[in-house]
């Protein structure tokens, strides 16, 4: 499981700190899910909350709302004016969503945010 996790991405400590605690959860069955998901479902999980499953419908309304929002789920830092949300492949149905500060992109080396906005449509 986590090979598949983690084969798009040269991860960081702290991203594969946080993919094997989410192998762990859905090898062992530590996970509630939305309810809607079948076998071969996109399913999101956020790392605010990585014992939950979504569907695409549930994961956009769920989207974080107050500080959650605008918190770098890397560092903590709560900045309303720097904070991007990224969402990534992990495996063929599986996505994560997180946040990060500016600094924490640049850390992790993954993306720049201008790749982010294109990636993710324009928005954040
Ligand atoms: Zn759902
Ligand atoms: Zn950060």
């Amino acid at each position: 499981m986590s090979a598949a996790l983690t084969r798009h991405h040269e991860s960081s400590v702290w991203l594969r700190g946080r993919l094997a605690d989410l192998a762990t959860r859905l090898t062992t069955g530590q996970y509630a899910t939305c309810g809607h998901l079948h076998a071969g479902d996109l399913a999101g999980v956020a790392f605010w909350e990585p014992g939950f499953l979504m569907c695409e419908r549930c994961a956009r309304p769920n989207n974080p709302t107050g500080d959650e929002k605008w918190t770098c789920d890397r560092c903590g830092t709560v900045n309303p004016d720097d904070c991007t949300s990224v969402a990534t492949m992990l495996a063929d149905n599986l996505v994560a969503m997180f946040g990060l500060c500016t600094a924490c992109i640049r850390r992790e080396g993954v993306v720049t945010p201008d790749d982010l906005r294109t990636e993710l449509g324009g928005g954040r």
